[in-house]
């Protein structure tokens, strides 16, 4: 039986104009056809869902999430004390939060062990209900690097070769390199990590086995040091210029960067939801109050970063960190809201939610678009998103591979 969705538009993920008043034809767990003006008679006797005055977009893709992390508060050391058999838990419930706001497939970019490519597998049995997962396996980070705890720890050449390998054994869709320090304790997010001849072989092993390879990078010398290294994406491109956090952008560094062509995931939801959390409490520790002091001035600073990427050439996809501090997995829509006010249109943000994020993440001949043959991974939402972002919240209906997982609709 087919499955038709009708509303007052239709946005496809590709960039594409809008379809005025369309009716999205779903058949076998894929996209069959969309059909304007009167329907044709094959269709009689379909399953119809009805939605006036909504939008229908692809299911959203979250292009960088920890499913291990919570996104309560919780840092990431005491997160993961936790056994592995808890943080698949966690994960499993992570991915189910994510698919209820429309996130129908979501890019962890760091787990303990094995776990989210457990969690993966256990979707894809149909045990349970949750975005589709794409995963790095662990972060491969220097000994002492960036969330080192998570298993990922390499050195040297022969060593981090290796390291590619057991995260190809282990399944990893694609390979997550931590350039730089970051947010873990004692590490240095103002200075790259890993030397030029480890990131080149990083590359070279993860290109060998068929896998995209994406950096972390806060600072600017490991965003040059990954660009020369030739990844295939970036994650945050953040300027730290020292232990103080301060920040120093350097327009060179961001053309080298756009003449690359490589796409940044921006996560500037980890700011937002930060200021949202702490902005929000009647009282502060002073642990806290000092957090967020220093959120007040990263988020401006990444913003106003982001803006200028943009303008320097830099293509971005839309990425949260949900799990870390504050961010959580339906936060999608708030990265969404922060890229538009960095200057990016309505569409292309949306484009770089669905289609154009599928891309980057190779999985565009699966999802990410509303192209007849692709899997139906659908989100409708009230209102045009187009006009304002806050209709993204107001989430009517959410079918992947063909299957309703939310309906919020009478008819259903
Ligand atoms: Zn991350």
């Amino acid at each position: 039986m087919k499955t038709l969705i009708k509303a007052a538009r239709l946005i496809d993920g590709t960039g594409s104009a809008p379809v005025e008043n369309p009716t999205l034809v779903v058949s076998g767990g894929k996209i069959e056809s969309i059909v304007t003006g009167e329907l044709p008679s094959y269709l009689a006797g379909s399953d119809v869902h009805d939605h006036p005055g909504a939008t229908i977009l692809p299911g959203l893709i979250d292009t960088h999430v920890h499913l291990n992390l919570p996104g309560d508060g919780t840092i990431l050391e005491d997160a993961v004390r936790e056994s592995e058999g808890v943080l698949v838990a966690t994960s499993a419930y992570a991915t189910a939060k994510a698919l209820k706001a429309g996130i129908t497939t979501v890019r962890d970019l760091g787990a303990k062990g094995r776990t989210a490519i457990d969690v993966r597998r256990a979707l894809q049995l149909g045990h349970g209900d949750g975005a589709r997962v794409v995963a790095c396996g662990q972060a491969i980070t220097v000994t002492g690097g960036h969330v080192w705890y998570l298993g990922g720890e390499a050195d040297g050449v022969d060593g981090v070769r290796r390291k590619v390998r057991e995260m190809v054994k282990l399944g990893a869709d694609f390979i997550k390199v931590m350039a730089s320090g970051g947010g873990t304790v004692g590490t240095q997010s103002w200075n790259p990590s890993f030397s030029q001849a480890e990131l080149d072989a990083l590359v070279e092993e993860a290109h060998r086995f068929g896998r995209k390879a994406t950096a972390h990078c806060l600072c600017a010398r490991s965003i040059e040091m990954a660009i020369d290294a030739g990844f295939d994406q970036l994650e945050h491109a953040g300027f730290i210029a020292d232990r103080t956090g301060r920040q120093v952008y350097e327009p060179a560094v961001a053309d080298k960067l756009a003449k690359s062509g490589i796409p940044v995931t921006g996560t500037l939801a980890v700011g937002g939801a930060v200021l949202r959390e702490l902005r929000g409490r009647e009282t502060l520790s002073p642990t806290d109050a000092a957090f967020l002091a220093r959120w007040e001035n990263a988020a401006a600073q990444n913003l106003l970063q982001f803006r200028k990427l943009r303008e320097a050439g830099v293509t971005f996809v839309a990425g949260t960190d949900a799990g870390w501090r504050f961010t959580r997995f339906d936060d999608l829509p708030l990265e969404m809201e922060l890229m538009q006010e960095g200057g990016m249109s309505a569409m292309d943000t949306i484009v770089a939610a669905t289609g154009y994020a599928a891309q980057v993440i190779d999985i565009a001949h699966e999802t990410g678009s509303l192209k007849p043959g692709l899997a139906a991974d659908i989100l409708v939402v009230g209102g045009d998103p187009l006009a304002d972002f806050a209709a993204l919240r107001d989430v009517r209906l959410v079918i992947q591979a063909g299957t309703v997982k939310v309906a919020y609709d009478a008819n259903a």
